[in-house]
Order: C-alpha cells, then structure tokens, then sequence
C-alpha cells in the first residue's frame, strides 16, 4: 500500500504559462462582444487547459492561419461571429506569421514566453553579425524551434541532444554536424530541454569548434531547472515516480525521461484515471511532478486518489514555489504590427 507521496516542489505552472492562459482567458471575456476567439497553435501543451478553453470560454484552436477564413464563415452560418483578433501561443512564432496576421487584417496578441523572446533576440543579433547558429531542441517540429529558427533560417542548424540522436532525423548529430565557417559559430537551444544533456551537448559542441560562442546565460529557462532540480530531490526516496503531463510538452517529457533514469519506474499520465493498479503492486513512497503547463488541480486528484486508498496516506512536500510573474501582453493592431 502507498503510505507517502513526495510532491515534488516547484511543479507546474511557470510564469510563462500564467501569462499565456491568462491573456486568453482575459481577451475572450474582455473582447467577447466582437466574437469567438481564435488562438494560433495550443496555448500551451497541456490537453486538458485545451479543453477548458475551449469549453469554459468558446477559444478556438488552429494550426494554420488560413483555418481563420473557413471558421469565420462556419460561424456566420451559424448566426456566430470571430473575433479579429488572434492569440500567438507561448511558444513564439516565426516573425512572418505576424506579418501574415496583419496582412489579413487580424488584431495580435503576442503570449510568447518572454524566455523564448529573449533566444529569439538572440538568433536575430548573432545572424546580424554572420554566425551560424547551432540550434539544439527536440524536433524541428516543435513549436518553440520552428519560432527561433525563423528568425534566422538562413544561418540556422538544427542539432539534436546527444542522447536523442536519429530520433528526429532532420536533427544533425552534435558529434558531426558540420558548419560552412567553424570560426563563427554560436550555440542556442530550446528553454525546455534536459538541463544535464544539453550541458552535456554543448560541451560536445565545443571540443568540435573551439570558437563555440555560448551565449554568457544559456537559454534553458528556470521553470525548467527548477522542475528537474526536485525531481533530482524527491528521486532517491521513492520506488514510483509518477508525471502529470501532456505527450506534446517537451519539458514534462524530459521530467518523464529523467524521473525514470533516476527511479527506474516512473509512468506519465494525464490525469488520476490514467493510474493503473498494477503500477502500484509493491509500491510503499510514490514521487508526484507535474509539466509546466499542467493545472495543479490535476495533482490534487491523484493525492485524493492515494488519500481514498490510504486515509493515513502521508504527504510530503518541501522545496519552495517560484516567485516570477510576467506582464500581461498587449492587443496590436494591424497597422501596429506593420509599422513595426
Ligand atoms: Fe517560459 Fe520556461 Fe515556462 Fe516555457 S517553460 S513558458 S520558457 S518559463
């Protein structure tokens, strides 16, 4: 029987997920008079602030801004209206979809992390000054890469952490990637990534092009830190780690990964009713995370879960919560945009 769950702390919500959910929820209740919402590519990874989005406040979702026309129109046979205003995710965008918004005479407000602005900033300054960029992240598919790297295509390679390499195949492999001028060369990276792999990466990186410039702060983003800091904590004590994350979030996944380097057994679910019993079979102390996009009420279920099999259940929790909050983005016109 379990008789002690360990939460891990800081677990999930970051500041930049707050800011993201909480101009979404703003702008639908403060804009509703001029129509439905429409949000540009998930909010962030987490399928149940998805569906309480979509239930709770009407958002729609889509992947692609020429979606924007086909719904309107969907709407307005349904005596519906959009609202012209579309939400960016807190992933980042490629800078010509921001155009592309305007263009279609769309209203924007921009819910990028300010982390990922600041890697942004990056690309742009060292693409500037000719460098080549040694991207490392998860999948060229993943939203927060296809932003960065369209800042500065041109000058951009993908390169894959160490430890995933041929997981995506359009991911060089840091022990052979090749670039047109090894004299300029700086390192970037994904803000969600393993902390001790990417260092890992970088060091790779660095013994192949001794110039490497490693920007001074590197871009992985506290919350992410922090999030593997306790699961490091929490591990040695516990015979089941289980991690309160959606598959599409790359930071949950790493604290999948790493919880299960660590305890051997560790299983991700969604939420309480993914549990299986079977997991539990001679399992006395369970370690409990959570991504940086999951909900914390989703945790509470899974300790009323272990509570309502054990009333004696204990429950530990030590660590300290994260004090960071990020400013709330602004609607942009059209006009804004292209004056920009
Ligand atoms: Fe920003 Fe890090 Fe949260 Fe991503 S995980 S939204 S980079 S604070």
């Amino acid at each position: 029987m379990v008789e002690r769950v360990y939460l891990a702390k800081p677990r999930g919500f970051c500041a930049g997920v707050v800011m993201a959910i909480e101009a979404v929820e703003k702008a639908a209740r403060e804009l509703r008079e001029e129509g439905e919402l429409v949000v540009y590519h998930a909010i962030v990874h987490n399928d149940v602030v998805i569906q309480r989005l979509q239930d709770r406040h009407g958002v729609h979702f889509v992947e692609d801004l020429s979606e924007v026309d086909a719904l309107r129109e969907e709407l307005a046979k349904a005596g519906r209206k959009l609202n012209e205003t579309v939400v960016f995710s807190a992933h980042g965008i490629p800078p010509w979809l921001r155009t592309e918004a305007a263009r279609r005479n769309l209203h924007q407000i921009d819910a990028t992390c300010p982390l990922v602005t600041k890697v942004h900033s990056e690309a742009k300054r060292y693409a500037r000054e000719g460098y080549w960029i040694l991207l490392i992240g998860d999948s060229a598919d993943h939203q927060e890469i296809k932003g960065t790297r369209g800042e500065a295509p041109e000058n951009t390679i993908l390169v894959a952490v160490h430890t995933h390499v041929g997981r995506d195949p359009r991911l060089a492999d840091p022990r052979t990637v090749e670039v047109p001028d090894p004299e300029k060369v700086v390192v970037l990276t994904q803000t969600t990534l393993s902390v001790d792999d990417t260092l890992a990466t970088i060091e790779i990186l660095k013994r192949r092009f001794p110039r490497l410039v490693v920007p001074s702060r590197h871009d992985l983003c506290y919350a992410t830190k922090n999030r593997q800091d306790a699961v490091k904590q929490i591990a040695p004590h516990v015979d089941l780690f289980l991690v309160l994350t959606s598959l599409a979030s790359s930071n949950g996944m790493r604290l999948l990964e790493l919880a299960r380097s660590l305890v051997g057994r560790a299983e991700r679910i969604n939420t309480v009713h993914d549990i299986r019993p079977e997991w539990l079979q001679g399992v006395r102390r369970v370690g409990i995370t959570s991504a940086a996009s999951t909900p914390d009420d989703l945790v509470q279920e899974v300790v009323a879960y272990f509570r309502g099999l054990n009333p004696n259940l204990e429950v530990v929790e030590e660590g300290e919560w994260e004090d960071i909050e990020f400013r709330e983005p602004k609607r942009l016109s059209p006009q804004e945009v292209l004056a920009n």
